[in-house]
C-alpha cells in the first residue's frame, strides 16, 4: 500500500501512551479530531499526509449513534476508524483513485459489490467516479447536505464528501441495512464559523475515515462476527432462556437487539475506562463521595418509583393488546400512549418498543384521519385524539420546557455570579 499513498506518517493512536491532558483525544467522535488544527493551519502539520487508527465513541453530540446501536448491523458506540489525511497535497482525482485502488486492488473487493454517493453539487466527484473509475450510473447516487456534506460539528472544518458502500447481498434487508457504508472521503474545503459562514480553508485538504469493524466484517451484521462472539457467549447465562416472545410464540428479533446493545456498551465502557474515563469524579467534586449514601438512596427510590410506573403501564398495555378491536389494526392508539406518559410517567419509547415487539405499531401520527367514516370498521375512538397524540405530546413537552425556563429565569444565571 505504501507505493500508493506516497510519503505518509503513521499514527497508531492505540499504541500512544497519552498523558492525562490528552485523554480527550484518546477517543473522539470523528477520526479527524486530533488533526483539526492541521486543516485550519496547514503549517502546523510536519507531514503533509497522515494515517491513523483512531478510537471513536459516538454516544452523544452531532454524530450520536446511541439510538442506532443494536438495531442496525453496523453501528457501535465504540469503533476504530482508519484514517488517511492530506493537508493540501492531494487532488480530488488522486484521493478517489487511491481509495478505489486500495479497495479493489489491494483488498480485492469485487467492484460489482461497491457503490458510491456524492454531494449533489459536486460535479467533479461525480464525473471522476463515472469516467475515471468507470462506475455504472446505477452505482453512483447524489445526496444533499444531510448525507454528503460532512462537518465536524456546528462549527469547524467541513466539506462535501463521497462515501463508499458495500453490498452485503442481504436481499431481504432494507437498503440501508443491505448496503453498508464503509468509507467516507471528505474534501475539507471550508471552515464553518460560529456565525454559520463558510470560509475557505487555506489549502484544500482530504480527510478519509473507514470503520475497521465494518471493513473486517464478513457477516451480514458486525454483531455476528468473532469480535463480539466471546462477549455474547459470556452474556448467555444472564439472558432469559425463553427470550422475548410475541403473540405467535416465536422468538422476538429484539432479543438480538438487546444482546447487541449490551455487548456494544460493555465493549465501549471497557475502552472508556481504559482511557481514564470513570464514573468516580470525586477529585473535582468532593460532594459526590461525601454524599454518596444519600445519592444511592435517592437513585434507589427513583428506581422503585419507575418500576411501579412500569408495572402499571405494562398492565394497561397488555389490556390494549388483548382487545379484539385493536388487534384488528395492531395499533396502539396515540391517546393511550399519551395518557400512559402524562398520568403514569411511562415513556413513549417503551410504549413504542412494546408495540414493535408484538408486531404492532404506535399510532403516533394517526393512521386513521376520520374514524367517523367507518371505512375500516374497527375504529372505536374519535379521530381527533389519535391524530393529535403527537401534538399533545409536543405541547406537553413545551409546557414542561416553559415552566423550566420560567423557573430558571427566577434563578441567578452563571453570568450573574
Ligand atoms: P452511518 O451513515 O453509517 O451512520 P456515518 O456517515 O455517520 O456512518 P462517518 O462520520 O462518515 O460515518 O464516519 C466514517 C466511517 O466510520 C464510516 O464510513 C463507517 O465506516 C465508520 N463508522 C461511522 N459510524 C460508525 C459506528 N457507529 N460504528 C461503526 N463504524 C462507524
Ligand atoms: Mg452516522
Ligand atoms: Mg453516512
Ligand atoms: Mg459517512
Amino acid at each position: 500500500m505504501g507505493d500508493q499513498l506516497g510519503r505518509v506518517a503513521v499514527w497508531d493512536i492505540r499504541s500512544r501512551h497519552l498523558p492525562a491532558s490528552e485523554y480527550m483525544q484518546a477517543h473522539t467522535a470523528p477520526g479527524m479530531v486530533p488533526w483539526k488544527q492541521h486543516f485550519l493551519y496547514p503549517a502546523t502539520a510536519s507531514d503533509k499526509r497522515l494515517m491513523s487508527v483512531q478510537k471513536c465513541v459516538r454516544a452523544g453530540g452531532k454524530h450520536n449513534d446511541l439510538d442506532n446501536v443494536g438495531y442496525t448491523p453496523r453501528h457501535h458506540t465504540f469503533f476504530e476508524m482508519l484514517g488517511f489525511f492530506s493537508f493540501g497535497d492531494l487532488s480530488k482525482a488522486e484521493a478517489i483513485r487511491m481509495a478505489w485502488h486500495f479497495l479493489t486492488q489491494t483488498l480485492k473487493l469485487p467492484v460489482h459489490r461497491l457503490a458510491v454517493t456524492v454531494y449533489e453539487k459536486d460535479e467533479e466527484s461525480y464525473a471522476l467516479w463515472r469516467d475515471a473509475m468507470q462506475l455504472p450510473p446505477h452505482a453512483i447516487t447524489r445526496h444533499g447536505d444531510r448525507d454528503n456534506f460532512w462537518s465536524m460539528g456546528d462549527e469547524g472544518p467541513c466539506g462535501p464528501c463521497t462515501e463508499i458502500f458495500w453490498d452485503t447481498q442481504q436481499m431481504d434487508k432494507a437498503p440501508e441495512d443491505r448496503w453498508i457504508e464503509i468509507w467516507n472521503i471528505v474534501f475539507m474545503e471550508h471552515n464553518r464559523t460560529r456565525a454559520g459562514q463558510l470560509v475557505p480553508l487555506p489549502v484544500r485538504c482530504v480527510d478519509t475515515g473507514m470503520g475497521l469493524e465494518r471493513l473486517a466484517s464478513n457477516k451480514a451484521s458486525n454483531f455476528d462476527t468473532d469480535l463480539f462472539d466471546p462477549l455474547k457467549r459470556a452474556l448467555q447465562p444472564f439472558m432469559p432462556s425463553n427470550k422475548v416472545h410475541n403473540e405467535q410464540q416465536t422468538a422476538s428479533p429484539l432479543t438480538d437487539v438487546y444482546e447487541n446493545i449490551i455487548v456494544d456498551h460493555i465493549r465501549s465502557s471497557a475502552f472508556l475506562v481504559a482511557d481514564g474515563v470513570t464514573p468516580s469524579f470525586h477529585g473535582a467534586y468532593p460532594d459526590l463521595s461525601a454524599r454518596s449514601a444519600i445519592i444511592a438512596d435517592v437513585l434507589r427510590e427513583e428506581e422503585q418509583i419507575f418500576r411501579r410506573s412500569l408495572d402499571k403501564g405494562i398492565r394497561i398495555l397488555d389490556h390494549v393488546f388483548g382487545q379484539a378491536g385493536y388487534q384488528a389494526t395492531k395499533m396502539v392508539p396515540g391517546e393511550v400512549a399519551f395518557q400512559l406518559y402524562t398520568a403514569h410517567g411511562f415513556p413513549l419509547d417503551l410504549t413504542r418498543q412494546m408495540a414493535v415487539e408484538r408486531g404492532w405499531q404506535l399510532d403516533e401520527a394517526g393512521q386513521c384521519q376520520d374514524a367517523a367514516c367507518g371505512a375500516c370498521g374497527v375504529c372505536s375512538f374519535t379521530t381527533t385524539i389519535a391524530v393529535e397524540c403527537q401534538r399533545l405530546m409536543d405541547e406537553h413537552r413545551a409546557s414542561g420546557r416553559a415552566s423550566k425556563e420560567m423557573f430558571a429565569g427566577s434563578q441567578p444565571s452563571s453570568q450573574d455570579v
